[in-house]
């Protein structure tokens, strides 16, 4: 079995940094069997490969030499019905807001707050991406991946794909293991809506019903507003994570800072808003030749157009750098950076 190989293939579109960078090879694989047979026939075995979906939480350095795969397995089934539920199966390769869209018009809760993230479906569970207090790995009940290191297909249940804080299994003890091909989501029939977040409650105080539809839309309207659009402008969403600090650290930061936010979490720890650190460091809105931090969001490195993913980067050590002066805390880039 082979799909189509192509051969020297731009990424700057394939990625939503638009970074100006080439594959040596590129195949779409639309089954795991596809995908398994990049790994096992004698063609391409040893051949380095990277597994690229929509780009949209990477940064990269240099060309890639060797074989990008793509995950192109569609399809999104109701594998399950409960009274209150449904247990949905999706493919990889689906775009993530294209099953949004999908769910909310079947009237299925949990992922409306997830609506506008770009990407698809089988990072989902990877980066346990999250936005206005929802995370993937609160309706994830299980992936299915294949293993590139004991080359067989497993499930994990959710318990063991070790979700945090856009966190998983698969990008720790599963990293460069793992290539996800479906993930099963178990959705709700009735609404449970969080609005706990100010700018979608703001958004939403008006109304008098609210409903999936409604919470998707305002998510969208906000999103639009507050990010810039990777097809007008290379970016790829937050760069850093929110850092926690313990409570004590951040009572001294307190003390040095009465203005600092902080949002205590369950384990008795603080979430300080990355963006907040790095505008407080002047960063908003910087820009030197094509690389910069957006002009409305402090949080999200730009490419205004020719930069190179090493001059996004060294833009980033150096807010890292000002941060660890200022504040005397860490970022931890939240985008996967790959040499
Ligand atoms: P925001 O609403 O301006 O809030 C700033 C930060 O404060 C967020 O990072 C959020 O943490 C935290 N926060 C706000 N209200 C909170 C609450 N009620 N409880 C706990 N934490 C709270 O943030 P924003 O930049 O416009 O983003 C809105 C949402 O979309 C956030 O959840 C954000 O993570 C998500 N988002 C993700 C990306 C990405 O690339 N991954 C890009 C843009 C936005 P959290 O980030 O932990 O939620």
């Amino acid at each position: 079995m082979a799909t189509q190989v192509r051969h020297n293939i731009s990424l700057k579109d394939r990625t939503t940094f638009h970074v100006d960078v080439n594959a040596r090879h590129w195949a779409d694989f639309s089954s795991p069997e596809e995908l398994v047979y990049y790994y096992r026939s004698e063609r391409w075995t040893a051949v380095p490969k990277l597994v690229l979906s929509g780009g949209s939480n990477v940064l990269l350095l240099s060309d890639f030499p060797g074989l990008v795969l793509h995950p192109a397995i569609r399809g999104i089934e109701v594998v399950a019905e409960e009274a209150d539920s449904v247990l949905v199966r999706a493919g990889a390769g689906e775009k993530w807001d294209d099953f949004v869209s999908e769910a909310v018009r079947r009237g299925w809760h949990g992922i409306e707050n997830l609506s506008w993230i770009p990407g698809y479906v089988g990072t989902s569970p990877i980066q346990n991406i999250g936005a206005y207090g929802v995370e993937a790995g609160d309706v994830v009940e299980k992936v299915e991946y294949w293993d590139r290191k004991d080359g067989k297909s497993h499930v994990l249940e959710n318990r063991s794909c070790g979700f945090a804080y856009r966190d998983s299994v698969f990008k720790q003890a599963l990293r460069d293991r793992a290539v996800v091909t479906h993930v099963l989501f178990r959705l709700r029939k009735a609404p449970g809506f969080v609005l706990t977040y100010p700018d979608l409650n703001a958004a939403l105080s008006g109304e008098t019903a609210v409903t999936l539809a409604r919470v998707r839309e305002a998510v969208i309207r906000i999103r639009k507003q507050k990010l810039p659009d990777p097809a007008q402008l290379g970016n790829a969403g937050s760069f850093f994570k929110n850092p926690r600090v313990d409570a004590e650290v951040f009572q001294t930061l307190k003390m040095r800072h009465p203005e600092i936010p902080g949002f205590f979490l369950d384990d008795g720890g603080v979430k300080i808003p990355a963006g907040w650190l790095v505008q407080r460091c002047g960063w908003k809105g910087f820009r030197e030749k094509d690389v910069g931090v957006f002009e409305d969001h402090a949080l999200i490195l730009v490419n205004h157009g020719r930069a190179s993913g090493r001059q996004i980067l060294t833009l980033a050590e150096k807010i890292e750098a000002s941060v660890a002066d200022r504040f005397g805390i860490r970022l931890e880039p939240e985008v996967t950076i790959l040499t």
